[in-house]
């Protein structure tokens, strides 16, 4: 079964032409997918009828088995990883990834167990005490990713996650998402315009041009017949 499957989606804003044109994509358990395309071709309000930020108008959205187009984004059990990563600045890293299991009532000892267990599996057992603010770029992506790792998320969602870093840094992050996403098995869908992101990430990429679907295929598909 498909992790998430788009059934035909559709998004009108106004009387213009659709922003996404009946858009159909299965992402597979554990798949990490990129939507690429230029600005304005649909990708992040693709990604955000996902998330269930956006009203979908028409088609269906099925997540883990189950059509959501008429949940809330707090019903949807995924975790949208945004630019700035949205830590809070006074908490320790700690209590950064413990925060939603803490908003969901779990014990000390549970949140104990699944903070260490998060934090180990992401390199950041050394940092447990430090604030977001003496952390770099890299780690701080990491605790977002364990705040959504903590919560048994059904899928991690980017959106340009690295289009405000220095190639340098783009770099490494690119090296680094790629391999926790492998290490921790989840279905991921990773809006990015960057071909070299595209190219390089992702397991299939999916191309959007004005809210259409053009092309749906893995990297070496694409590189031998773009
Ligand atoms: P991308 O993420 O690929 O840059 P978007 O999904 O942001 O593209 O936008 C797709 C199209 O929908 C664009 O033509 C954009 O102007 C339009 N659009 C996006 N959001 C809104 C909105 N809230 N209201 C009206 N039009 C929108
Ligand atoms: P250890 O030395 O075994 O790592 P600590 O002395 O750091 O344990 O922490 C004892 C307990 O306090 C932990 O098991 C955990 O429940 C809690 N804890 C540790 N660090 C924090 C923190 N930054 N914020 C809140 N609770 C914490």
């Amino acid at each position: 079964m498909a992790a998430i499957e788009m059934k035909n989606i559709v998004k009108q804003y106004g009387d213009g032409f659709p922003a996404v044109n009946d858009v159909s994509i299965d992402v597979a358990d554990g798949e990490f997918l990129i939507l690429v395309g230029p600005s304005g071709c649909g990708k992040s309000t693709l990604l955000r009828m996902i998330v269930g930020l956006e009203d979908i108008t028409s088609g269906d959205m099925v997540i883990g088995g189950k059509k959501v187009n008429d949940l809330a984004p707090r019903d949807r059990n995924l975790a949208m990883v945004f630019q700035n990563y949205a830590l809070y600045p006074h908490l320790s890293v700690y209590e950064n990834i413990a925060f939603p299991l803490r908003l969901a009532g779990a014990s000390d000892s549970e949140v104990d167990q699944k903070v260490r267990e998060a934090s180990k599996t992401l390199e950041l057992d050394e940092h447990l005490e430090r604030k977001p603010g003496n952390l770099s770029g890299g780690q701080r992506q990491r605790v977002a990713m364990g705040r959504a790792i903590v919560r048994d998320a059904e899928a991690f969602l980017f959106d340009e996650p690295l289009s405000n870093l220095d190639a340098k840094l783009r770099g490494q992050m690119r090296t680094e998402i790629s391999r926790l996403q492998k290490k921790l098995g989840i279905t991921t869908v990773y809006v990015t315009h960057d071909q070299t992101e595209a190219m390089t990430l992702g397991d299939r990429v999916a191309v959007l041009k004005r809210g259409v679907l053009q092309q749906l295929a893995t990297p070496r598909e694409l590189y031998e017949n773009p």
